[in-house]
């Protein structure tokens, strides 16, 4: 009975564990294989693999039983997803649905979810900014939060290696508050596009309109061939799964690469519960899963262990690892665990129109647009409140065909739609300030279909939010009348926290382990052989979307691991 325990130990044994399989846990998964580690992937949700569990990749629009549009019994069930805009009839099969994860909102959170191999890497929108050392001096500077322990030209490199390999399109627009990137050849502009991008150069020195850079492939490179990946066909459809591998995800790029190596076992269906603890060792030995098949809890084993659950999961993670040792929390002898959760304000908006350029429309589709990076209080603190926000803008033809009529008449109007004027708009990507009272935390009572407690949700906007949008509108406003754009309407939809897809910290990186989780190789203060690399580590948001920074932190957080590891220090 002993041996076949010790065998049983042993068959569950790995050089490393990783939880989650989405952006951050792939890449996790791919550089420690690469480095030869016998790696444990271990994911909640059921497997996907590229291209052929991509239902509706092929799906032309009246192939849909709902031409594409959700059902009223749908949206009704899922009141929260129904919000994203990348949730519909054809992307339905990668979105959590309300009822089937709860938790507990003590304040309004709409939390957007994947679960399955790939995580929200199929559903993303591929915006892949650099940070820059405004963004990681920023809490130093302007005093809030924790100071990071890392700056830009800690992850430069990583970014640089992350980018080659995941394609990134993009141009070297030479910006301090951008860092440039190995970029592919970067996407067109129309000329409405280019017209505000020149009236902006035109009246101010520090404000830019650039092409936003995307993780898509314009130029495969040998190291995307070898993936399997081809050219991005400009299908804008991607977040049914790309066949082409056009865009990054887990499934067509990490993955399937660490898969290669022949060292990695994925296991989907597995929930993980907790981290296992052990007293005597002073180090985490393991992990505890539940099979959602089989609803049996397993142990697995590992010298090393990447969570990647993504942010708010990593939190419960670690909130339900509790021993004698860490009772409130893996880790948590700060007790900052689950606190200081920030995420992005996208609440407000402004469109436009513009009667320029009617000789010319637009031709083809593209899966990405201009961008605005963050221009206040870069240099000196100009407004009454702190940090900044970034932007989006772009602008279309207004076409309108005439869609009566049947067969070749109602061909030869879709083919020669009557052109309006341009339709032209921009968004609002600001950074929310970290504060201890945006929290999650374990509730007490209830639990999820796995017997884990669900998490309870407190994140709220609060006054610098506020001031913030009523800037974006007013500096907008600006900018779009100097362009010459008419019937400009602003809006604040006040969308609940969550809607970003952008939640971030909880187990912030840190200094000093009395106010931080995570030292700067995002290694846990108080369990040296526990790395956390997806959002749930960030001190602060930035107002850059986020996932390429997890991706270039989780590659050089395993080469630190694995260094060490070799040294004995692990
Ligand atoms: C519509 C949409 C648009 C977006 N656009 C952008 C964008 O343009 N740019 C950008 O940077 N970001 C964007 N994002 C956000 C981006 O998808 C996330 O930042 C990114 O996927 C986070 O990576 P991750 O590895 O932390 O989490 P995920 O990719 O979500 O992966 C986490 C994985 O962990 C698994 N998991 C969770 N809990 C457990 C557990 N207990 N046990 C085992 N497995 C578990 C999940 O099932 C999942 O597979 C967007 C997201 C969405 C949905």
């Amino acid at each position: 009975m002993a041996n076949l325990n010790i065998d049983a130990k042993a068959q569950n044994t790995y050089d490393a564990i990783v939880i989650g399989s989405g952006i951050s846990g792939g890449w996790a998964a791919k550089e420690l294989t690469g480095k030869g580690l016998r790696t444990l992937v271990l994911e909640r949700g059921r497997d996907v693999r590229h291209v052929t569990d991509y239902p509706t990749t092929m799906t032309q629009p009246w192939e849909f039983e709902h031409r594409g549009q959700l059902t009223k019994e749908v949206k009704d069930a899922n009141p929260i997803i129904s919000k994203c805009y990348a949730f519909y009839e054809g992307t339905q099969q990668f979105f959590v649905k309300d009822a089937e994860h709860p938790y507990i909102q003590e304040k309004p959170f709409d939390w957007i979810r994947g679960y399955q191999v790939g995580g929200k890497s199929l559903m993303w929108a591929r915006q892949t900014q650099r940070w820059s050392d405004f963004d990681f001096e920023g809490p130093a500077r302007d005093g809030f939060a924790v100071d990071w322990p890392i700056r830009y030209a800690d992850l430069a490199p990583w970014y640089s290696y992350v980018e080659r390999f995941a394609g990134i399109t993009g141009n070297k627009d030479g910006l301090a508050t951008l860092p440039d990137g190995e970029f592919l050849p970067p996407h067109e502009w129309n000329c409405v596009e280019k017209h505000f991008q020149q009236k902006v150069a035109g009246r101010y020195k520090d404000r830019h309109v650039i092409m936003g850079r995307a993780a898509h492939i314009t130029k495969p490179q040998p190291i995307h061939l070898q993936q399997g990946r081809a050219q991005c066909q400009h299908r804008t459809i991607c977040e049914r799964g790309c066949p082409f591998g056009g865009y990054f995800s887990s499934n067509s790029s990490t993955i399937p690469w660490a898969a290669r190596t022949g060292k990695m076992t994925l296991r989907p269906d597995s929930v993980v519960h907790s981290i296992i603890y052990d007293e005597q060792k002073g180090r985490a030995t393991g992990v505890r899963i539940i099979d959602a098949n089989t609803k049996q809890m397993q142990e697995f084993y590992a010298r090393i262990i990447f969570l990647n659950a993504a942010a708010l999961n990593s939190n419960l993670v670690l909130l339900n690892s509790t021993s004698h040792r860490f009772p409130n929390g893996l880790g948590n002898d700060s007790g900052v665990l689950g606190k200081y959760v920030a995420f992005h304000n996208y609440r407000a908006g402004i469109s436009a129109q513009y009667d320029g350029n009617l000789d010319s429309t637009t031709d083809g589709r593209r899966p990405n647009g201009p961008y605005i990076p963050r221009f206040r209080n870069v240099y000196k603190q100009e407004t009454d409140f702190l940090r900044g926000y970034a932007a989006g803008f772009s602008a279309n033809r207004v076409s309108r065909s005439n869609q009566d009529g049947i067969g070749a008449d109602l061909k030869q109007s879709l083919l020669n739609p009557e052109l309006g004027g341009w339709s032209v708009g921009s968004h609002m990507m600001g950074e929310t300030i970290p504060k201890e009272t945006n929290y999650v935390a374990l509730d007490a009572n209830q639990k999820d279909p796995f017997g884990i407690p669900q998490l309870k949700i407190s994140i709220a906007y609060d006054d610098n939010d506020d001031k913030m949008v009523k800037d974006y509108q007013e500096q907008m406003t600006e900018m779009f009348t100097a362009a010459g754009f008419t019937n400009i309407r602003v809006r604040d939809d006040r969308r609940n926290p969550g809607l970003d897809i952008h939640e971030m910290g909880g187990v912030r990186m840190g200094k000093d382990p009395k106010t931080s989780m995570l030292n700067k190789w995002n290694q846990l203060h108080a369990v040296k052989n526990v790395f956390v690399t997806d959002g749930s580590s960030m001190t602060s948001t930035s107002t850059q979307n986020p996932s390429l920074t997890y991706m270039a932190m989780s590659a050089r957080s395993v080469d630190y691991a694995v260094k060490a590891m070799k040294k004995g220090l692990v």
